[in-house]
């Protein structure tokens, strides 16, 4: 049947298109989330859209699963490769197709890396607001497939907020297309959006048109050093109140996190002269005389005794040391070691009571060995790694534990990851029987022959 399939695939792809070496194949099996995929039959990766629908058409046929793949940056497993399955990559459907600056609208191919689109808006002045730590490698088809939060949701919202238009092929085959540029369309269902956040499961996203918005012309950051969580939050609604939109990111830093980063590894170095209970990276975008604003609205906080230390970033190097030590997050899997990184939303003004809570919990499970706590506070959004032996009972154990504590504190267990195959077991801890069933019933009446993405999210 392998054969058989091959054959056929390769009529229809280019030697380019269709990689079928071990070596090759193994390179496209995992994301980053450290699930190990399985070795997949091949690797689709079509440089058109009429040679992917046939492709998928020819899978479809066969009854063989194909695993959608972007940038491979994923954290939840959903682009790793299950047993006999074949890779569908858009790699190959990389660029932007047009960008309409009086619409400030972009087309774009779905392999198109998540940085150059950035990079293309802002050649006209414009701005794509959706910023993650992997924005190098991320696709724009595998944000808009996750649906991606990243830095800047406080101000900007999450990806779903910025797509106007999806090209999408089908389990079957066919080839549905919405990529007009129109702000305001209620002709009946707003079917984007039941791709947006998909995690592949429903077809492949080949294009897409995105909103624009004006360039921010200037930013500062600042890091701020207060007593706890909640201070943080006196902090955040201060800013709010003074910035109103204009305060872009209002990312937390645990002390464990801190210590971790700037202490006991050389990931990153303090720019404060003492410890403290919290730590917070302000971003604000500046228009007039805001410099001059801002220092003085800080100088408040301190009079205040709400911040107990803070620096303002004097330029743009200074800017990129503060990001640096929140953006270290990406880098310590080496020195942390076995871990689970959980990425969960719970209220904003409740997530230091539950992370408290967590902390106390965990404190006396045998098998954990550290916690990192960080996380986008401004939305209720923390990246909580609890570090363990490497051991899959204890692993399940801390699993149990802390999905149970989200589901006392009406959370979710994934607030921007996604569920992918790594979560799927823990939906039901933050979504009722009937909205797992009403997800099935759509995944059914899309995908009859369950071979999108099999697995992936429910
Ligand atoms: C250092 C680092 C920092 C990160 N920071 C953030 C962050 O701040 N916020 C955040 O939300 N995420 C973050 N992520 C996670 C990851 O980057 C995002 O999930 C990203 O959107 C995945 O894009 P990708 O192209 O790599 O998709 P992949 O990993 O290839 O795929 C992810 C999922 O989307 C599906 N998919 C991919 N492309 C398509 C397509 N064209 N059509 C249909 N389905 C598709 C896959 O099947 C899979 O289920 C981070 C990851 C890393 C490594």
């Amino acid at each position: 049947m392998k054969s058989n399939l091959i054959a056929r695939l390769s009529s229809i792809l280019t030697p380019n298109e269709l990689l079928l070496s071990a070596e090759e194949r193994q390179r496209f099996a995992s994301d980053q989330s450290g699930l190990d995929g399985a070795l997949p039959l091949a690797v689709l990766r079509p440089a058109t859209v009429a040679a992917l629908s046939e492709a998928v058409k020819v899978c479809a046929a066969a009854g063989v699963a194909m695993v959608p793949q972007g940038g491979r940056t994923g954290l939840s497993g959903g682009a790793c490769a299950t047993g006999n399955c074949v890779i569908v990559s858009t790699m190959l459907m990389s660029g932007i197709a047009e960008i309409d600056a009086d619409a400030m609208t972009m087309t774009v191919w779905a392999g198109t890396p998540l940085q150059v689109v950035q990079e293309a808006a802002l050649e006209h002045g414009l701005e794509y607001p959706v910023d993650i730590g992997a924005r190098g490698s991320a696709t724009i088809g595998g944000t808009i497939a996750t649906n991606a939060g990243g830095i800047r949701v406080l101000r900007h919202g999450m990806t779903r907020q910025h797509v106007l238009g999806l090209e999408v092929v089908l389990p079957d085959g066919r080839i549905v297309a919405r990529l007009g540029k129109l702000v305001k369309d209620n002709a009946g269902l707003d079917l984007k959006h039941l791709f947006i956040g998909s995690e592949g499961i429903f077809g492949v996203i080949t294009r897409a048109v995105l909103q624009l918005r004006p360039a921010t012309r200037a930013c500062t950051a600042a890091l701020l050093a207060v007593r706890d969580h909640d201070a943080a939050l006196a902090c955040l609604s201060a800013a709010r109140r003074t910035f109103a939109g204009r305060l872009t990111a209002f990312e937390g830093m645990w002390p464990d996190y801190w210590d971790f980063v700037c202490h006991k590894t050389e990931l990153a170095a303090s720019p404060l002269a003492a410890d403290h209970g919290f730590y917070i990276l302000a971003e604000f975008a500046l228009e007039g005389d805001d410099s001059a604003h801002f220092e003085n609205w800080l100088g408040q906080l301190l009079e205040d005794g709400i911040v107990e230390d803070g620096v303002i970033a004097k330029s743009l190097s200074e800017t990129q040391a503060l990001w640096r030590v929140r953006e270290a997050i990406g880098d310590v899997d080496a020195d942390f070691g076995a871990h689970i990184n959980f990425d969960l939303g719970i209220s904003p003004s409740q997530l230091g009571h539950f992370c408290d809570a967590g902390d106390r919990l965990l404190a006396g499970m045998a098998g954990v060995t550290g916690t990192l706590k960080v996380g986008h506070v401004g939305d209720g959004n923390v990246h909580f790694l609890v570090g363990h032996e490497d051991d899959a009972e204890v692993s399940d154990r801390i699993e149990q534990a802390l999905y149970a504590l989200v589901r006392d504190y009406g959370g979710t267990i994934t607030a921007e990851h996604g569920v992918g195959r790594l979560k799927r077991d823990w939906l039901s801890c933050c979504r009722s029987p009937k909205e797992v069933d009403l997800m099935r019933q759509l995944k059914s009446m899309l995908d009859p022959g369950q071979i999108m993405n099999p697995g992936a999210l429910v």
